[in-house]
């Protein structure tokens, strides 16, 4: 069972802006999806075409097999959203934020009211369900959004950035609780532009680049593509010339940097032992870009070759 079918999605904004250009992919029933690409990439726009808050240009959608131009109310019905933005109103009690939202699905108040503390309490929020929204921390609004979209028990959960701009507590209990989540059958989509979030959580993966899917495949496989990473080494002493180190592709970028290209199969270990043995110390050592932007240029060359062929 697909929990979700999105056809040769196009979206153009009034601007002339074409933040989709005919996007498809499929999510099944149980998985954990991660909807990955940069800033820009078209992933809101997806989710606000998902959730009906944006209006497509051309193609379809379907959630569980009800398609959201035909029967919107019963695809609605599957969905839970957590949007970027913070949309609450500021003024309800947290606990009347879930329970007017659980009205929305037409829940019986008592119902509506046990649903409301489980999830306030799931999400560690239970003892601020008489503040206003407006008096929560950033990571427990958040997290009030995530109750709320946990109200009318959701099929299929879709985060949009789940995680920016939140504490690191706040990360690491939403990410357990979303682990837990998926484990009940829940499926979940999360958009993200940390390859390290979707990593730690997801099964497979889209990567969106300007409009396009530009890959769609398992976690493991995707990850496999990532063929070399770049370290930037920091020396304790000057060099003129970048260090020998046989196996590795090495660059002096300043007197006292280098650059060292790492392959799959490669560790860094030979790195120190190599450089120890010709006396040169290392003080710190960071990736020059993200493994993120590593992919896309990985992604993008494989692209490039294939057309040429
Ligand atoms: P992402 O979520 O991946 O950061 P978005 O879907 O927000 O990407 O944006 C995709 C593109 O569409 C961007 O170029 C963005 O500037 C543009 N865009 C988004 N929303 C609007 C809008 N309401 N009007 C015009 N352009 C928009």
């Amino acid at each position: 069972m697909k929990a979700l079918s999105v056809n040769d999605l196009s979206k153009q904004y009034r601007n002339g802006v074409q933040a989709l250009k005919s996007v498809n992919f499929q999510v099944n029933q149980g998985d954990f999806f991660a909807l990955l690409g940069p800033n820009g990439a078209g992933k809101t726009t997806a989710i606000g075409i998902i959730t009906s808050l944006v209006n497509k240009t051309s193609g379809s959608v379907q959630v569980f097999n009800s398609d959201i131009d035909h029967q919107l109310s019963l695809a609605k019905s599957y969905l839970g959203v957590v949007p970027q933005e913070v949309n609450l109103n500021l003024f309800d009690k947290c606990i009347n934020t879930l329970v007017n939202q659980a009205g929305f699905y037409g829940i019986p108040r008592p119902e509506a009211k046990k649903r409301a503390e489980d999830y306030l309490k799931q999400m560690d929020i239970w003892e601020k369900r008489n503040s206003n929204a407006r008096d929560l921390s950033g990571g427990m609004k958040r997290r009030l959004m995530v109750a709320r979209a946990l109200v009318n028990k959701p099929k299929l959960l879709l985060l949009d950035e789940p995680t920016a701009g939140v504490d690191i507590e706040t990360r690491r209990m939403m990410w357990s609780f979303l682990r837990e989540l998926n484990n009940q059958g829940t499926t979940i989509i999360l958009t993200t532009h940390y390859l390290e979030e979707a990593e730690q959580l997801c099964d497979h993966v889209a990567i969106i680049d300007e409009g396009e899917i530009i890959e769609n495949d398992s976690m493991l496989n995707v990850l496999g593509k990532l063929k070399k990473e770049v370290f930037i080494l920091n020396l304790e002493n000057s060099l003129d010339v970048a260090p020998k180190i046989p196996g590795y592709e090495t660059s002096l970028r300043s007197p006292r940097e280098i650059e060292v290209s790492v392959t799959q199969s490669q560790g860094v270990n030979d790195i120190f032992t190599e450089l120890k043995k010709i006396d040169i110390k290392i003080i710190s050592m960071r990736n020059k870009t993200s493994r993120l932007e590593e992919l896309f240029i990985e992604l993008t060359n494989n692209q490039k070759e294939e057309q040429q062929r």
